[in-house]
């Protein structure tokens, strides 16, 4: 089945607003195993939208339409729908009732405007909008199941939720299950996971009947595992034995699945192993904290968190000697090992970690250019630490060293 999704809006093409209705229907239909073939977006202009809407009627079964379907004058889309499929225009007796019902509720006469938001192409079926007044509608043309919805976001999200994606899953084919599966990847850039799996794709991507998708979401590679199948039991048979060989390959990397965090699985495993944990932050500037702390029950595991970036800071309150900082510079390796060593001192924890650098733009040299950054752990046997280069701008320096840091941590777990 061929999918196509239409949306509707001038500020759409000006670039004024970002088109999250395409990504949020596309997503929903993904993740029942529906796959969007083709994003139109046109404006608000009746000739332009006649001519996508027959271009979807001949190469798509299934089309879901958002935006021009308010009260206003340059609202039309089902105007141009009735016209486009030889349609007139009628009166849906029901929705107006509806309509009337909730205006009287909010104590106010129903308008003229909003009464037209009634008037839909003869044959349509509506669906009722519970946060706006624009009903849903589904309308069949040819061997096309068109949906039209309201354009402001949370109404298109609860009428397709509620209504039309549950329509559109009972209308698929029988005897097809779908099943998916997210594995979370950090530490090995897109391409090289791609290359460790390569000489396992059967035509293209397919590892055990399951396709296989990357997408990176810095600083991660996200790896999704779809499967179709007659069985819902064979697909996840099938979801199971991909991840296994993917596993053997690339394991090392994959940190969690589905929507878990690097933070989450890193705090999960401290409960596990009963085990603390203090940060030293320099150049990151409380991130690593701030992250391990966005989870709840942190206080279980997660002492103490300081931000020095000063070097009289990492010298009083960590005690890194003054000889080290003016041998190597703060931003070096000997330092990152006293600040973790100083933390997990004071804090009596298990693990401490510390991070400096040159987040930059400026402040880099020759021998430390902007970017560099020292991770250091610190635990019961002893210390060590990894210089990286960074020169990612200071939002994505800071976020990859933060994760770097987590993950240092979450190997360190294992392997306790
Ligand atoms: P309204 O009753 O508000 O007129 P409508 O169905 O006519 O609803 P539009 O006029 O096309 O919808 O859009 C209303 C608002 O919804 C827009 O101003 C915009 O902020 C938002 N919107 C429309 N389309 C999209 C889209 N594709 N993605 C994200 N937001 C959108
Ligand atoms: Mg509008």
């Amino acid at each position: 089945m061929k999918i196509e999704i239409i949306t509707i809006g001038d500020e759409l093409l000006s670039g004024d607003i970002i088109d999250t209705n395409a990504s949020y229907l596309s997503e929903s239909l993904w993740s029942e195993g529906l796959e969007v073939a083709y994003h139109t977006s046109v404006r608000d202009d009746a000739v332009t939208m006649k001519e996508a809407l027959l271009v979807a009627s001949r190469r798509a079964q299934l089309v879901v339409v958002s935006g021009g379907l308010g009260p206003t004058a340059d609202d039309f889309t089902l105007e141009v729908a009735a016209k486009t499929f030889k349609r007139p225009l009628i009166t849906d007796e029901n929705y107006v009732s509806y309509l009337k019902n909730l205006f009287r509720k909010w104590g106010r006469e129903l308008s003229e405007n909003n009464r037209k938001q009634a008037l839909v192409p003869k044959g349509s079926k509506t669906f009722q909008n519970r946060v706006g007044t624009a009903p849903g509608v589904g309308l069949k043309f040819r061997q096309t199941q068109f949906y039209f919805l309201p354009g402001v976001p949370k109404e298109l999200k609860q009428i397709f939720s509620d209504f039309v994606l549950p329509e559109i899953l009972l209308q698929r084919k029988r005897g097809e299950v779908f099943e998916f599966k997210l594995l979370r990847c950090f530490g090995s850039a897109e391409a090289d996971l791609d290359s460790a799996l390569k000489d396992l794709y059967v035509n293209r991507l397919d590892i055990a009947g399951v396709r296989v998708g990357f997408r990176a979401h810095f600083p991660e590679t996200l790896i999704k595992l779809s499967a179709w199948s007659a069985k819902a039991q064979s697909a996840r048979k099938n979801i199971a034995e991909a991840e296994r060989v993917i596993r053997e390959r690339i394991g090392k990397y994959v940190y969690g699945e589905g929507d878990a965090t690097l933070e989450g699985v890193v705090g999960d495993l401290l409960v596990k192993k009963e085990k603390t944990v203090s940060v030293a932050e320099s150049c990151t500037g409380g991130l690593i904290a701030h992250r391990l702390t966005n989870i709840p029950g942190s206080s279980r595991y997660f002492k103490n968190g300081v931000v020095v970036y000063s070097n009289e800071g990492k010298m009083a309150i960590l005690g890194v000697s003054r000889d080290i900082i003016e041998k190597h510079g703060a931003v070096s390796g000997p330092c990152a090992i006293e600040m973790a060593q100083g933390i997990r001192r004071i804090s009596k924890t298990d693990f401490g970690i510390a991070v400096t650098g040159i987040a930059g733009p400026a402040g880099g040299t020759h021998e430390k250019p902007v970017g560099t950054v020292h991770i250091a752990l610190a635990d019961s046997k002893g210390s060590h630490e990894m210089k990286f280069i960074f020169p990612h701008g200071r939002e994505w320096f800071k976020l990859l060293a933060s994760s770097v840091a987590l993950e240092k941590l979450r190997r360190a777990l294992i392997a306790t």
